[in-house]
C-alpha cells in the first residue's frame, strides 16, 4: 500500500533533553483512505515537552513532536469522501486506531481497545513505521483521524485546539459543565485559558486558579467571572466547597489535596495534566464530602469535530504566541517557566 516516500523536511530532537534541529522524515503517498496534508501550524504543547525530555519514560528518538497541526489538503485517496484538495483541515493526537473495537465504534478511539496510534512517538498499526509529528512540512493520516476546520477561523489560533481544546472540552461535556455548574480551572497555560474560554461558553460560571495574580485581567477576559491566585492563602481558604467541577491542568507535581478541598459535596476533580511524578491524595480529600478524582485523555474524532464546529460558533480559539521553527528550543525553555501566552504556535513557512 505504501507506494513511493514523499521527502519532507521537519524538526527533531535526536535524544532525550536535546535541542531540535532539523531533520528529514519520509511521508507516505496517499493509500486509498488516506490524506497528504501541506502543514501551515503547528501548537507546541507541554506534553511535547515531557516527551522530548523522556519525562514519561516512553520516548523514541529521533522524535518529531507536534500534534496540533493545522493546514490544507494538497491531495487525497481514491476512497476519500469527506474531503477535497483544498480544504483547511486539522490533525490532534492520534492517527490511527483499529477502528473496530466497541470504543471505535462509539466515537471513542482515544480509549481504543487494541491501541490509537500516537501523532508522534509511535508506532503505527503495521508495528514498525514510526510516527513523526507536525514539526514537519506535511503528513499523511487516515481520512478519520482529520477533522474540518471552520471557516471564519484562522489556522494558526485553530492549531491549538486540536489538543488544548478537544482534551478539555471533552471532560467539560462528560461532566456536564453548564448553567448553574461552578467550574474552577486550575494551571493557566494552552489547556487550562481553553478550559476557561470553553465552560464560560458552554454557561458555567468559571474560576481560574493561577499560582499568581499576574494573569488576572487575561483570565477575567477569556471568561472567568472569579481569579484566584494560589500564592494567597486566604484566597484558597475562601475557595473551600466551592466548586462542582474542577478541571487540574498542572503539569508538574503539586498537591492534589488543595484543590480536592475545593469540590463541594459530589464534585469533581478531573486530572489533564501529565506530571511524571505519583500525585499523593489524602482519603479525608475525597471521603467526607463523596468527591471524586477523574482523569480524561484528548477526546474522540466525533467530539473533536463538534468542539471545532463549537469554537466556530461561539467565536473561541486560542490566545497564540507565533513563532519560527527556529525559535523552538528558546520556546521549550520559556514553557517550562510558565512563560507562555498561551500558547507557542510553530509558523511552518519557517521550516520550507
Ligand atoms: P502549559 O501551557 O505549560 O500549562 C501548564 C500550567 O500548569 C502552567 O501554565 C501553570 O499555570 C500550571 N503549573 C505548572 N506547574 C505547576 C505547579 N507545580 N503547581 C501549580 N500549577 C502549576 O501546559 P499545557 O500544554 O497546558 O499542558 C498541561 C498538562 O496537560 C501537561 O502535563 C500536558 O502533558 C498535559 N496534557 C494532557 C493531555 C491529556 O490527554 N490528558 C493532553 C494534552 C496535554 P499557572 O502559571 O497559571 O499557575
Ligand atoms: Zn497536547
Amino acid at each position: 500500500m505504501i507506494k513511493t516516500a514523499i521527502k519532507t523536511k521537519a524538526y527533531a530532537a535526536n535524544g532525550s533533553g536535546q535541542e531540535l534541529k532539523s531533520f528529514e522524515v519520509q511521508r507516505r503517498e496517499p493509500g486509498p483512505s488516506d490524506i497528504l496534508i501541506d502543514i501551515k501550524f503547528c501548537g507546541v504543547c507541554h506534553s511535547d515537552l515531557h516527551q522530548v525530555h523522556n519525562e514519561w519514560g516512553i520516548s523514541n528518538f529521533p522524535m518529531v513532536p507536534g500534534h496540533e497541526i493545522t493546514g490544507i489538503i494538497t491531495k487525497i485517496g481514491e476512497r476519500v469522501t469527506r474531503f477535497k484538495p483544498g480544504d483547511r483541515v486539522g490533525v490532534g493526537c492520534m492517527v490511527d486506531s483499529c477502528k473496530e473495537c466497541k470504543s471505535c465504534k462509539d466515537g471513542l478511539e482515544q480509549y481504543c481497545e487494541k491501541r490509537m496510534v500516537l501523532t508522534y512517538n509511535d508506532i503505527e498499526l503495521d508495528g514498525k513505521t514510526p510516527t513523526y509529528g507536525g514539526y514537519s512540512e506535511r503528513i499523511t493520516v487516515h481520512e478519520r483521524f482529520v477533522v474540518r476546520i471552520p471557516d471564519d477561523m484562522p489556522l494558526d489560533k485553530a492549531a491549538p485546539l486540536l489538543c488544548a481544546g478537544i482534551t478539555t472540552y471533552s471532560p467539560l461535556m462528560h461532566w456536564k459543565a453548564g448553567p448553574g455548574k461552578a467550574v474552577a480551572v486550575v494551571g493557566l497555560g494552552g489547556l487550562g485559558h481553553m478550559a476557561v474560554k470553553l465552560a464560560n461558553a458552554m454557561g458555567a460560571s468559571v474560576t481560574a486558579i493561577s499560582r499568581s495574580a499576574n494573569k488576572k485581567t487575561d483570565a477575567i477576559a477569556m471568561g472567568a467571572k472569579e481569579y484566584l491566585a494560589t500564592s494567597d492563602s486566604s484566597a484558597i481558604e475562601k475557595a473551600q466547597e466551592r466548586f462542582d467541577l474542577i478541571i487540574n491542568t498542572v503539569s508538574s507535581a503539586a498537591d492534589m489535596n488543595t484543590y480536592l478541598g475545593m469540590l463541594k459535596r459530589d464534585g469533581v476533580m478531573v486530572l489533564v495534566g501529565a506530571p511524571s511524578e505519583a500525585l499523593p491524595v489524602h482519603p479525608f480529600s475525597l471521603i467526607p464530602k463523596r468527591r471524586s478524582l477523574a482523569g480524561s485523555t484528548i477526546g474522540g474524532m466525533r467530539e473533536t469535530q463538534e468542539m471545532l464546529d463549537f469554537c466556530g460558533k461561539h467565536l473561541i480559539a486560542a490566545d497564540i504566541e507565533l513563532i519560527p521553527i527556529d525559535k523552538i528550543n528558546e520556546a521549550y525553555k520559556r514553557l517550562l517557566k510558565g512563560d507562555v501566552r498561551y500558547r507557542f504556535v510553530i509558523d511552518i513557512a519557517s521550516l520550507k
